[in-house]
């Protein structure tokens, strides 16, 4: 079982503490605290920096909990801007557009409509497989650290189901089936019969449903707790300290390498600087003249108790037209969705948490007591084709996890391995293609 170095040194292995490089990670989300851990384990002292009093209170605090490593699906798709137009004259509509006199809106906006075709859409899923795999792998490793109870880890698989018949075949036909081998793993293709069958929690809205497409192995957890028990595992080792309450303003250069990052009067130094601020990073990384194409894309979540009487889905279901996510969590039903490119504005709007109790309400009435949910806003670091960016930055010392949007838990286990493969100069475990900054 892989472990901190720390261990090997507990178990008496001999250790030069001297000779460790000291790697700084900004942000405590999901990204940031996967990517601790990688660091460490791959022999490298780790120092964390948080702005907040907590780690993940932000993008990674009220989630989906989807683990989807093999339904990777990418929002940028040939008919999506179509789709985007019909939207903005629903009243229930799963997006929405305000526009903005904003450069950093509109260049996003070109490059992800630029995305929106079967091959760029094609081209992404093929990577995200990829890297969700050896996310799949790395995730079931650590959940063993960190007790697979503690974190509400469940393995139901995912089902996908699709209210028209043509959305179902459209959904069919750009299936990567074939290539990588087996990277979909155990799938099948439903009618509405097969989708209650699997999932008799949806019976009330059979009528809704055309057919669905289900995928084994798919699993759920709650990632906040994932990243507090993170937190505890990773302050077991001698090797790691988190400093929270501190927000990293900008980077010291000394002859173009980083060598301290700034925050309030103190400069903390280091070896070498990952950047995993979520949202943020873009604003950091412009300190250094990198331009990253991250932008919010507003997402809504409702964790709504589960009573005796309830019917609640076992398996994790999306209601793909609708853009609506259901995963049971513990005793509570997550319920995450919306896709609002609003900016960047962080509070909860009651006309969207209304509009998307409607939905919810008219599809599965009967699965929690909605009247109890407690509801989230969460701002998703989305890049226009939908991968994140890992790797070098540009300039020399300062590295990027960023921009994973609407996979952020999904994909972090297999991101931070790779970045601390690339620290550790050794090959990355994935192919890289489209995932670094061009
Ligand atoms: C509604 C919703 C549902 C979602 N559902 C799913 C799902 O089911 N499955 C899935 O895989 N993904 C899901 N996601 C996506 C996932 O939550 C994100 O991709 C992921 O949380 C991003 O993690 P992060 O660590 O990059 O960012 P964050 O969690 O936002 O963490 C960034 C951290 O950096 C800190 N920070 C920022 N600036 C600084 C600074 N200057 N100095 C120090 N610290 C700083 C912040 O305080 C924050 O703690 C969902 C997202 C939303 C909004």
């Amino acid at each position: 079982m892989r472990q901190p170095a720390t261990d090997d040194r507990a178990a008496g292995l001999p250790v030069d503490r001297d000779r460790m490089k000291r790697v700084l990670v900004i942000g405590g989300g999901v990204i940031g605290l996967t990517t601790a851990w990688e660091l460490l384990v791959a022999g490298f002292e780790v120092l964390l920096v948080e702005a907040a009093d907590s780690v993940a209170t932000g993008a990674s605090q009220a989630n989906g909990g989807q683990l989807s490593y093999r339904y990777v699906s990418p929002i940028a798709d040939a008919g999506v801007a179509l789709k985007a137009l019909r939207w903005m004259f629903e009243r229930d509509s799963p997006q929405q557009l305000r526009l903005e006199p904003s450069i950093r809106q509109w260049s996003w906006l070109v490059r992800f409509l630029a995305n929106c075709s079967r091959s760029a859409n094609r081209r992404t899923t093929l990577r995200l497989l990829r890297l969700g795999e050896l996310s799949r792998a790395a995730f079931g490793q650590l959940a063993k650290q960190v007790r697979p109870e503690s974190i509400a880890l469940r393995t139901p698989g995912k089902l996908v189901i699709f209210r028209q018949a043509r959305e179902l075949a459209r959904a069919v036909r750009a299936m990567p089936t074939n290539e990588p081998p087996n990277a979909m793993g155990e799938f099948s293709i439903l009618d509405a019969d097969g989708c209650v069958a699997r999932e008799p929690a949806l019976d009330g809205a059979q009528c809704l449903i055309a057919g669905g497409i289900f995928t084994g192995g798919e699993a759920v957890a709650d990632c906040r707790l994932f990243c507090l028990r993170l937190l505890e595992q990773l302050s077991q080792s001698r090797d790691f300290r988190v400093l929270l309450r501190t927000r990293v303003a900008g980077f010291v250069r000394d002859q173009g390498r980083a060598v301290a990052v700034r925050a309030g009067d103190d400069e903390i130094p280091a070896d070498e600087f990952v950047v995993a601020a979520g949202l943020h990073s873009s604003s950091l990384a412009r300190n250094i003249g990198v331009r990253l194409p991250i932008y919010p894309v507003k997402g809504y979540s409702l964790t709504a108790p589960i009573g005796r009487a309830h019917r609640a889905p076992e398996v994790s279901v999306t209601d793909f037209e609708r853009k609506v996510l259901y995963a049971r969590i513990g005793e509570d039903l997550r319920i995450a969705a919306l896709a609002d490119l609003v900016g960047a504005d962080p509070r909860v709007d009651p006309r969207r948490v209304a509009s998307l109790l409607r939905v919810v309400r008219a599809t599965l009435p009967e699965a929690a007591d909605y009247g109890r949910a407690v509801s989230w806003a969460g701002l998703r670091p989305a890049t226009p084709h939908g991968a994140p960016i890992l790797g070098p930055s540009g300039v020399p010392g300062i590295w990027l996890n960023v921009g994973h949007g609407a996979l952020g838990f999904t994909l972090a286990t297999g991101s931070a391995r790779v970045l601390a493969a690339m620290l550790a100069g050794r090959e990355a475990p994935v192919p890289l293609d489209g995932l670094t900054l061009v």
